[in-house]
């Protein structure tokens, strides 16, 4: 029988556990503060338990923990880029960044990706598996260990759709929040989704005060139908109108995020187009510059054409900024470290355990 993995639990989940082996519920508290605060990683470890229990447990369970194959790190900032491997050896990729109010951390959620949007290198490949919550969580316990350093915010905006993950990243919620763990709060998190409606309702109806960041890159459908191809099932209407709910039930702003492409989604009609589409919604739109990849053509647009755009969104009173690039010289862009490392050491795989 294959163990399960007891750092995808939440400390409820783990409580059932300690439970069922007719155990006292203190022990589950034990149990998750030191996989989430002490971050061990075998169940022998942990000195609080009786060793009868550790025996007990480690027969059906346990610690998953991620493996650092590379660690890249910025010359131009502090941005520090993580390959990992896991358990099955695919490779994940996650960002540590610093920031004034401290370091952020840039979670991967899925390997791979199946969204298609035709300027991303992590859905080249398409989408290989979810992660659990334990693989998701543990990108935030690792860089913090080879770091040395405490991270305050998190940002879903690796590789894969956190929404099509979606009972793994409530999960990871619970167990980062939890004041027994990292006690990381909502305010902290921002979850990027490509714009599914019936998931963004269903995230609103949690009632967590996370930021939600929608990634619109285009200001109609037809649009965004080329650049992000799930738009095809799903309109900006019904987009927005799950982002109005979940304003409703947050109060929380939203973020669009729009990544300027050269020549395609980057013209002054375009500007104009987005400012009509957001009128009078509380948001904020972030805007970035396209970080060019291997596998498509694709470029970034002009300083010129970044700053129009800018400047036509600051003119209607959009909330509006252009995201700084950290980073740069440690291809920072989401899944483009993976998929190069990936080929470059393909054939070594399995021997590098
Ligand atoms: N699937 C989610 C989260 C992962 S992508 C989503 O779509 O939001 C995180 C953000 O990075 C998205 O806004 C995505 O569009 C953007 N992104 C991906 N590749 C990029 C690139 N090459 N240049 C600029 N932004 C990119």
């Amino acid at each position: 029988m294959q163990k399960i993995d007891l750092k995808s639990y939440t400390l409820e989940e783990l409580e059932s556990v300690i439970n069922s082996l007719g155990e006292k519920k203190y022990r589950a508290v034990q149990l998750f503060e030191w996989i989430h605060q002490q971050n061990i990683d075998t169940i022998d470890g942990i000195p609080v338990l009786p060793k009868e229990l550790r025996n007990k447990l480690s027969q059906n369970f346990f610690i998953d923990t991620l493996k650092i194959e590379k660690r890249f790190d910025s010359r131009i900032d502090e941005t520090k880029k993580y390959l990992f491997r896991l358990h099955d050896d695919h490779l994940i990729e996650s960002v540590l960044m610093k920031y004034k109010h401290g370091y952020s951390a840039c979670l991967s959620i899925q390997v791979g990706c199946r969204m298609g949007c035709i300027f991303c290198a992590s859905t080249k490949g398409g989408l290989v598996r979810d992660l659990s919550a334990g693989e998701i969580v543990d990108q935030v316990y690792r860089m913090q260990k080879d770091s040395g350093v405490r991270i305050s915010n998190i940002v879903l905006m690796g590789s894969g759709e956190p929404l099509e993950n979606f009972e793994n990243v409530m999960k990871f919620f619970s167990i980062i929040h939890d004041e027994h763990g990292q006690n990381i709060g909502y305010r902290h998190i921002t979850l990027s989704t490509v714009g599914i409606p019936e998931r963004i309702r269903q995230l609103a109806d949690k009632g967590l005060q996370i930021t939600l960041s929608i990634s619109l890159h285009a200001p109609n459908d037809e649009l965004r139908k080329k650049i992000v191809p799930v738009a095809r099932k799903f309109s900006l209407r019904a987009i927005l109108n799950a982002c109005t709910y979940y304003l409703e039930k947050t109060h929380r702003r939203i973020t669009f995020e729009y990544a300027l492409i050269n020549g395609l989604n980057d013209s002054a009609e375009n500007a104009r187009e987005l400012t009509g589409l957001l009128k009078g919604m509380l948001c904020h739109v972030n805007l970035i510059p396209m970080n060019p990849i291997k596998e498509s053509e694709l470029q970034p647009s002009s300083k010129k054409n970044i700053s129009q755009f800018y400047d036509i969104l600051v003119s209607k009173r959009i909330n509006v900024t252009i995201r700084r690039e950290l980073g740069q010289d440690i291809n920072a862009a989401c899944g483009q470290l993976r998929r190069e490392y990936g080929l470059t050491t393909k054939g070594t795989k399995d021997t590098k355990k």
